[in-house]
């Protein structure tokens, strides 16, 4: 088979798992009002494989001659791992800013699964991570990675008595010959309402004592036990809005619960082997922080181009503050850009499978989110406070006060008020509080970033102390040069 169409994945879609949405369950995720726009979404990356000009990015040829999904193929390389970059960027720009999310996030957790089995060197778990990687390339299934658990309180471990239940964290409560059974919550995890896999990892490392809770799987999204609760989207546009001809593009993020979930072992691919909850851990952040760092191109760029069209709009484009900013804007992306290309360019190799650079990657997305909010600020004083205090389309449209509008809302010469109140519904858009949580919490906290910077620059700092020694004399050892 090797690829799905998107027909045959909203299809695929319609398996009777549970899902609520405002409080109610839904008949079919593939036809419900608000959850259809996802499902929309998501299928944007079984529509590329369709479109001519996106094939060759989409698809990779196996030596067989099987078409497969380029994100479940093993990268060999830093031209791979540019490829794969680059396939994000342009999903996301056929999202209108929006990555369709129905293969990217799997795939990093597939690979990360792939690589702790490879470290670890057991049998069985690389046996079962190729042959996971193998059905995902025969059917073209999407997976949501479920890593963030509910955690109850964040500085008590797992299995702590601290904890009021032993269920903030996903956990195994059950083993037989046939698999195991787990219970627990994952939170946020973005298009699991509308993917056919679950791939569950641990998000944090864990002790000896927290051995149950060292656990990865994976099962399809209809299986008995797991249960969806979804959170509500602004999947329309308003009444009140201008008219536009392309559709709304969003996600949905499930709180999942494992109700004694039973998976048989051909899906487990961590099991109490605690000492590996955190090189997983750590993988699947490496290679899902490059997924954000890309996927955040497009986005940075329209905000950029609403700034660029709202300055020339309302003549203040050579205004030095204006050209400041609109500088600003251009360093913020172009840096976004560069240290995302370079960690595909300077890339390490983890059990055996090229990653993009782990250091390089986290300050790529460390970069986009610390500065979203300044770049929002700046993007928000070129365009004026009717940002927020604009009249609506229905006004616009009525024939009383229209003209009113039409005369006093315009901008320079040649720039209409329809021009401006388009711009600015748009800009709305991105400047949600939504947009703003999503830079700073999704695929993990500002402080996770640093902290991974900082581990793993430890050697290179090393590296500089030995230099500066030998330069003030107290080290008699040249260093490598
Ligand atoms: C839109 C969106 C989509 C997401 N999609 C997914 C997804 O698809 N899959 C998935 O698995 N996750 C997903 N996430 C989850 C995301 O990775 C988490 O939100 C993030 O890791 C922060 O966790 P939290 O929300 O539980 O916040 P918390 O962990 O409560 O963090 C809040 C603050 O507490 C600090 N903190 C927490 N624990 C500690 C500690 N032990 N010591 C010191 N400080 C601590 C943090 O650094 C931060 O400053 C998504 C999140 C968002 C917002």
């Amino acid at each position: 088979m090797g690829l799905m169409t998107a027909n045959e994945y909203k299809k695929s879609l319609q398996d009777g798992r549970i899902v609520y949405y405002e409080g109610e369950k839904v008949k079919d995720v593939t036809t419900h009002p608000a959850l259809k726009v996802c499902v929309d979404t998501a299928a944007i990356d079984y529509e590329m494989p369709e479109m001519p000009e996106y094939r060759d990015l989409a698809v990779v040829t196996l030596p067989s001659g099987e078409p497969v999904s380029r994100y479940y193929y093993t990268p060999k390389n830093s031209e791979d791992l540019l490829k794969r970059h680059e396939l994000m960027v342009v999903a996301t720009r056929l999202g209108s800013g929006v990555i369709p999310f129905s293969h990217d996030i799997g795939a990093d957790a597939m690979n990360a699964v792939n690589i702790t089995a490879n470290m670890m060197g057991n049998k069985d778990y690389v046996q079962r991570a190729e042959n996971y990687r193998a059905m995902l390339q025969k059917h073209d299934y999407s997976v949501a990675c479920a890593m963030s658990d509910v955690k109850g309180d964040r500085m008590a471990r797992p299995s702590s008595p601290k904890q009021n239940h032993p269920d903030y964290y996903v956990h195994v409560v059950k083993k037989d010959d046939k698999g195991i059974v787990v219970r627990g919550a994952k939170a946020h995890i973005t298009a699991a309402a509308y993917c056919n896999e679950i791939l569950v990892v641990p998000c944090r490392a864990m002790t000896e004592e927290d051995a149950d809770y060292a656990v990865a799987f994976s099962v399809p999204a209809n299986t008995k036990g797991v249960v969806q609760i979804c959170h509500p989207i602004a999947g329309h546009r308003s009444k009140l809005d201008f008219p536009v001809d392309l559709p709304v593009r969003h996600h949905t993020d499930s709180l999942i619960i494992f109700d004694d979930v039973f998976v048989p072992w051909e899906r487990v691919f961590l099991c109490g082997e605690w000492k590996f909850a955190l090189p997983l851990v750590y993988n699947f952040a490496y290679l899902h922080r490059h997924t954000a760092a890309s996927y955040r191109i497009p986005s940075t760029e329209a905000m950029l181009g609403a700034a660029a069209a709202m300055a020339e709009y309302n003549g203040i484009k050579e205004v030095p503050h204006v050209r400041e900013e609109i500088t600003d804007l251009v360093i913020y992306i172009n840096t976004l850009k560069s240290l995302a290309r370079a960690s595909c360019i300077d890339f390490v190799t983890h059990g055996g499978i090229p990653i993009p650079n782990p250091v390089l990657t986290n300050m790529a997305k460390y970069h986009f989110a610390t500065n979203f909010h300044t770049c929002m600020k700046l993007v928000q004083d070129i365009a004026g406070g009717l940002l927020v205090t604009a009249p609506t389309y229905k006004d616009y449209e009525n024939p009383e006060i229209g003209d009113y509008m039409k005369k006093y809302l315009g901008g320079k010469e040649g720039v209409t008020a329809e021009m401006r109140l388009r711009m600015l519904q748009l800009m709305r858009r991105m400047m949600t509080v939504e947009n703003e949580v999503v830079a700073v919490h999704a695929e993990g906290s500002l402080q996770a970033q640093r902290m991974t910077i900082y581990y793993e620059s430890i050697k290179e700092v090393q590296e500089y102390k030995k230099m500066v020694e030998y330069g003030a004399g107290i080290s008699k050892q040249q260093p490598k040069i």
